[in-house]
């Protein structure tokens, strides 16, 4: 750590890491950055922090920082400086050129949930109201999707249903598919000191994470089950329940929908969910499940937190589901010490989704298809909208390979590293005729770009975040934007130059038309925030200091509603080509694609991503820990370094993909998600070999 000396001032700002969305001051002197200390009234951390918030903020000075908007004719062209005007104006007519040939459904955007609510409401402000259709997207696509289809579906509101504070109340704590000491620290320790306490502690997933067993913690089951199986084990764990008297009858007779219930509960008890049944699926002993089971149900107060590993499959918003009426059938929700709560993984995937960052979902998740919200968007902004929802993500890919979508913008998201099947990805990139990037660096997907716009840093720009516990924290200017503007003024100039005004002044005035068209953002202001700190939404003229709690005294949506939940096993199959299964997912001293940990002193500590396998699989193969591997799928090939751990079970196998040189998506596959087509990161067929026998 280098001394900088004393600071002369101090900023409040959000950590702009991961979605536990840390509060720290920006230490200044001058106009120069030189130390974050978390701040000891942030309501999320509490005076806390971890590694990356603390000490990986040196990205925002880097010297690949780009500071000058640059365009090019070609993408094997050399890039050419040019002023902002030149810039905007050539994306603006380029995406005109497009649209006038190819129809108004030719070009679309992706927002990104690292940039703040504000900039994330204009882009897709700015695909609907200037583009004119809703061909807009969120990275949210690739990680919690499920979570906003699934508990939308059962709750009425695509967001967990508590408060962090809470889990100090919890008896019982069910991690599932979740690494929270590596991917939510702060959150991990606060769970950590409850289980100190004495809570109790469930972990199912396919490694054995630290949390499994650290100092003073050791879980009492941890189901160890077969990456792809969720749906299968929360089936086991709900027949359990239903069959042993567990229920809570009287929480599902007051709160749930009588039909619905009944319908589950012939399908729960059926014997084919029995943990006898299912351990052949799960690898999961009938024994453990039951024990599981009887605890989540009977321990007391009970509450699951979960992450990417119960999203990013086939039947992620099965899951989702899965684990919901587990909570509804035990009464585990509408009081603190419960719940259902996603660990979002990135600083404001939560606001990206709450802004109307979906094709098919105006801010709030109001359908584009219904007439009234159309009606209150349409009188707000002065445009006609879409009733017909636009193209995900992977839709807009398909269409760019068959030549019918052929500009992009894309706002601070690296879809070229980030996203499934990399080859998939870059070939639908190289195919289109305008892909403009904004962002701090030149990333991966910059460079299929034709235009690059720079982007800010959280430290250059004003705005809030919205964390996991639906936490809305101002992110405050510490120093001014490197390349003289922030994200938000890139899109307004966007919007000018295809000839839609957005006459915004100030972010604050971005946040007053939010609350103008959301109900659950009505009572939210930057002199709230200021005042109160943060805020969770609901914030209205109910609820004016927020709502901590959800579903107390009823569900969102009115009555709980049960899903039935059929496990259908992925299409992604192993066999003797590709015997082995891989997941994947994240350390604590890296970030996501890595653009931002890679370039702080962070890379020092792991400077590449490396193959977790079990000691048999490794033998197997004539693998030594620290050997270079191939490591192969049906999509593709890349090498990695082997290391071998007692961490995995027999049969699979684990990596990160913070490094762009090992590439982990290279050999993930288009399967995703039935509901949201959020990828199947957690489940590929692999082989692995010593290299230099491949
Ligand atoms: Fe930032 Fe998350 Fe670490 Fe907090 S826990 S400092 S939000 S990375």
């Amino acid at each position: 750590v280098i001394d900088h000396g004393q600071p002369s001032r101090s900023v409040v700002t959000t950590c702009a890491y991961c979605g536990v969305g840390c509060s720290f001051e920006a230490e200044l002197q001058g106009n120069r950055v030189v130390r974050m200390t978390p701040h000891k009234d942030g309501k999320a951390n509490h005076g806390h922090s971890c590694v990356k918030g603390r000490f990986a903020w040196g990205y925002a000075t880097h010297k690949d920082r780009v500071t000058r908007p640059m365009i090019r004719a070609a993408i094997t062209d050399p890039w050419r400086e040019v002023s902002w005007e030149e810039a905007i104006g050539h994306a603006a007519s380029e995406f005109r050129r497009i649209q006038a040939k190819h129809g108004r459904g030719s070009v679309g955007g992706i927002t990104s949930s690292r940039c703040t609510n504000e900039e994330t409401f204009l882009v897709q402000k700015l695909i609907r109201a200037a583009f004119g259709n809703n061909n807009v997207d969120t990275c949210a696509r690739v990680c919690h999707s499920p979570t906003g289809y699934g508990l939308k579906t059962t709750f009425g509101t695509s967001a967990g249903t508590q408060d962090f504070d809470s889990v100090n109340d919890a008896d019982v704590i069910f991690v599932i598919g979740a690494n929270p000491t590596d991917g939510h620290p702060v959150f991990a320790s606060r769970m950590k000191r409850r289980l100190r306490e004495g809570a109790r502690l469930i972990v199912a997933d396919p490694r054995r994470i630290d949390l499994v067993r650290t100092p003073h913690v050791a879980a009492e089951h941890h189901l160890q089950l077969r990456p792809g199986t969720n749906v299968a084990l929360i089936n086991a764990l709900g027949h359990v329940v239903a069959t042993e008297g567990l229920i809570d009858e009287a929480f599902v007779a007051e709160r749930c929908e009588a039909a619905d219930f009944a319908v589950w509960l012939d399908f729960i008890r059926r014997p084919e969910h029995a943990p006898e049944a299912t351990e052949a699926v799960t690898g999961v002993q009938a024994a453990e499940v039951r024990a599981a089971a009887r605890l989540y149900a009977t321990g007391g107060r009970a509450a699951i937190y979960y992450g990417l590993g119960v999203t990013e499959h086939s039947q992620g918003s099965t899951m989702v589901m899965g684990m919901a009426n587990l909570a509804m059938a035990t009464g585990n929700l509408g009081r603190p010490g419960v719940g259902v709560n996603p660990l979002r993984g990135q600083n404001n995937v939560q606001g990206a989704c709450d802004m109307g960052s979906f094709p098919h979902e105006l801010s709030g998740y109001r359908h584009v298809s219904e007439d009234a919200t159309r009606a209150l968007f349409q009188a707000a902004w002065g445009v006609a909208i879409d009733a017909e929802p636009g193209l995900r993500i992977p839709n807009m890919l398909d269409a760019a390979i068959e030549g019918s979508f052929l500009g992009i913008y894309i706002q601070g998201e690296d879809i070229a590293q980030s996203d499934p099947n990399t080859k998939h990805v870059t070939a639908a990139l190289a195919a289109m005729e305008c892909v403009v990037v904004q962002d701090i660096f030149l990333n991966e997907t910059a460079a299929y770009a034709h235009v690059f716009l720079p982007g800010a840093s959280f430290l250059e720009k004003d705005g809030t975040f919205t964390n996991a516990e639906r936490r809305i924290s101002r992110v405050r200017r510490a120093v001014p934007p490197l390349a003289g503007k922030a994200d938000w003024e890139v899109t307004i100039a966007l919007a000018a130059a295809l000839g839609y005004d957005m006459p915004y002044r100030h972010p604050s005035e971005i946040m007053d038309e939010i609350a103008r068209l959301t109900p659950t953002f009505a009572g939210v202001s930057y002199e709230r925030l200021d005042r109160l700190g943060s805020i969770q939404w609901p914030c209205n003229d109910k609820a004016p200091e927020g709502t901590p709690i959800m579903h107390v005294g009823g569900f969102s949506r009115g009555r709980g509603q049960f899903v039935v939940t059929e496990y259908v096993p992925t299409d992604e199959r192993t066999g003797p080509r590709f015997p082995l299964l891989l997941t994947t997912g994240r350390i604590l001293s890296q970030y996501n694609v890595g653009a931002q940990t890679r370039r702080t002193a962070n890379s020092a500590w792991h400077a590449e991503d490396v193959l977790e396998i079990h000691p048999h699989d490794a033998e197997d193969r004539g693998i030594r820990d620290g050997d270079r591997v191939a490591l192969a799928s049906r999509a593709g090939e890349t090498a990695l370094i082997a290391r071998i751990s007692e961490r995995m079970q027999p049969g699979v196998v684990y990596t990160t993909f913070h490094h762009p040189e090992s590439g982990a998506n290279v050999v993930t596959t288009d399967y995703s998600d039935w509901a949201t087509n959020c990828p199947e990161y957690k489940v590929t067929a692999v082989e692995v070999r010593p290299t230099n026998r491949w």
